[in-house]
């Protein structure tokens, strides 16, 4: 007998669809979860990339009446990694081409996604309720992000509703839509109030999650205190900080088996703490696929990333001039701001051989970076949890970080003391200034001339536990805590 039954709502998962870290963690934590006796299902839109790519699968419930909403149907099916998944199919809302949020003809978000993410929340309220035809009913309903945000709203008038728990992976994406949309999603009408759904006029998802689930979980311990204060709470921290006892950060981890330099299917050679030849040869492979000039001596730096001002890739790009006399090279993968994608490939141009820009998403190249690269920078503005510094340190790569949100709980500064106890694990800087940043690559690049402390730095690096069953033990008292179940 599982122990708790979860059912885990999310708008996308890796590797069926991906934009993000979101992708990753749904990708990821259902199995760790599994692995604690707790039985997690997934339900996930039926995009095109997901039906396409689910295996074999059954219909196991249809809703053709639900108000508001076209008719849909749920296929079950089995992730490769084992965890059930239910796929909400309604070719009315997700058959079409392009990214789960985005419409590619226009750049900008689909125009019916409070539809596309009101059905998705209102399916995960009537399989946590007694409007369920199936006979796997949930213990609790587990959602993520925006996209999810409803949930609690239609459970909060539902008979035998279960209760749910939420996870901000991004406070600033927040689904806000006018105020008209709570008639079209048949909200009960007295949840848009100041306590409920309406947030400063208009009707936002983010904060109908946040205000209707019982607990709240965010991805790291320090965004979870980031996003009470004025700063990084994006117009909810005072929300935020009424419900202080309700929130808990819970560090990311990563799939190991995904992001293994051992055993990595996208790599030319593979290596391991105790055998780094393999580094130098994917270092050299990957110079030569980015057209840089190949030379096992020059440090080369790297981004993979969304080009967003999250990111805080514009400082980096600014001092492109002043890295080079250092001099390293820069290899860059990202898309996001046209903007931004222009400078990087401007700058591309400008230093042939020195720094390349591939502008696009690619998940092979993005582990060959990972691999072949000696530092790896993420100067977010601010960062929920982020990925790549744990895919980095895993590799061998240390990464070169602001001094915010889960970077800072997951990169340990460089220096005497820390190199000294075995800690070290990266570079962190504070203060969002180019100079600060300089520096911080300044110090990495001297370490990295100091042949003995940068094979010690980067064996810690390699030597740290990322695997998710830390934070899936985490997850699970968070369970037991809102079932008011004792360990
Ligand atoms: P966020 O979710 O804010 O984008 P994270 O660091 O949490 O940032 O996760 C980003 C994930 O997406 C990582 O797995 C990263 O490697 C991946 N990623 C981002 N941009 C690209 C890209 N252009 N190509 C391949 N993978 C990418």
């Amino acid at each position: 007998m599982p122990e708790i039954k979860v059912l885990f709502v999310t708008s996308e998962i890796a590797p069926l669809i991906k934009t993000g870290g979101l992708a990753d963690v749904s990708g990821a934590l259902p199995a760790a979860l599994r692995n604690l006796n707790i039985d997690v299902r997934v339900l996930v839109p039926g995009y095109p990339q997901v039906m396409k790519q689910m295996g074999p699968s059954e219909v196991v419930a249809t809703f053709s009446d639900l108000p508001g909403f076209p008719a849909s149907r749920l296929i079950f099916s089995i992730m490769k990694s084992g965890v059930p998944l239910l796929v909400l199919d309604c070719p009315d809302l997700y058959q079409r081409e392009g990214g789960p949020y985005m419409d590619p003809a226009t750049g900008h978000d689909w125009a019916d996604n409070h539809l596309r993410f009101g059905l998705l929340s209102k399916i995960a309220s009537v399989l946590g309720s007694f409007e369920s035809t199936l006979s796997w009913r949930p213990d609790l309903v587990h959602g993520n992000d925006w996209q999810t945000g409803l949930t609690g709203v239609y459970l909060s008038v539902a008979a035998g509703a279960v209760p749910n728990i939420m996870t901000i992976h991004n406070l600033a994406f927040q689904g806000n839509f006018r105020p008209k949309k709570v008639g079209l999603l048949h909200l009960p009408p007295e949840s848009f109030h100041i306590n409920g759904i309406e947030l400063y006029g208009n009707m936002s998802f983010l904060k109908a999650g946040l205000y209707y689930a019982y607990h709240i979980t965010t991805v790291s311990p320090n965004y979870a205190r980031e996003i009470q204060g004025e700063e990084l709470g994006f117009g909810l921290q005072g929300l935020l900080r009424s419900r202080n006892n309700d929130i808990t950060g819970i560090l990311n981890g990563i799939d190991t088996g995904e992001w293994d330099p051992e055993t990595d299917r996208h790599l030319p050679e593979h290596f391991s703490v105790g055998r780094m030849a393999g580094k130098a040869q994917n270092k050299q492979a990957l110079q030569s696929r980015m057209g840089l000039e190949v030379n096992p001596d020059v440090p080369l730096l790297a981004v993979v990333s969304r080009l967003t001002h999250q990111k805080g890739l514009d400082l980096l790009l600014e001092i492109v001039p002043r890295l080079l006399e250092l001099p390293v090279q820069l290899v860059i993968l990202g898309s996001g701001e046209s903007s931004m994608q222009q400078t990087a490939r401007d700058l591309a141009q400008e230093y042939p051989g020195k720094i390349a820009a591939m502008i696009g998403f690619d998940e092979g190249l993005s582990h060959q970076i990972e691999a072949g690269a000696d530092m790896f920078i993420m100067p977010s503005r601010f960062e929920p949890c982020g990925l790549n510094q744990f895919y980095s340190q895993r590799y061998g790569t240390p990464p070169i970080v602001h001094n915010t949100g889960g970077l800072a709980d997951s990169v340990v500064d460089c220096n005497q003391d820390t190199l000294r106890d075995g800690t070290a694990s990266g570079f962190v800087f504070s203060g969002m200034t180019t100079d600060n940043l300089f520096a911080a690559i300044q110090r990495a690049v001297e370490l990295y001339r100091d042949e003995r402390k940068w094979k010690a730095l980067r064996r810690n690096c390699m030597s740290k536990d990322f695997t998710w069953e830390t934070s899936a033990r985490a997850y699970r008292r968070v369970y037991l805590k809102v079932l008011g179940r004792t360990e």
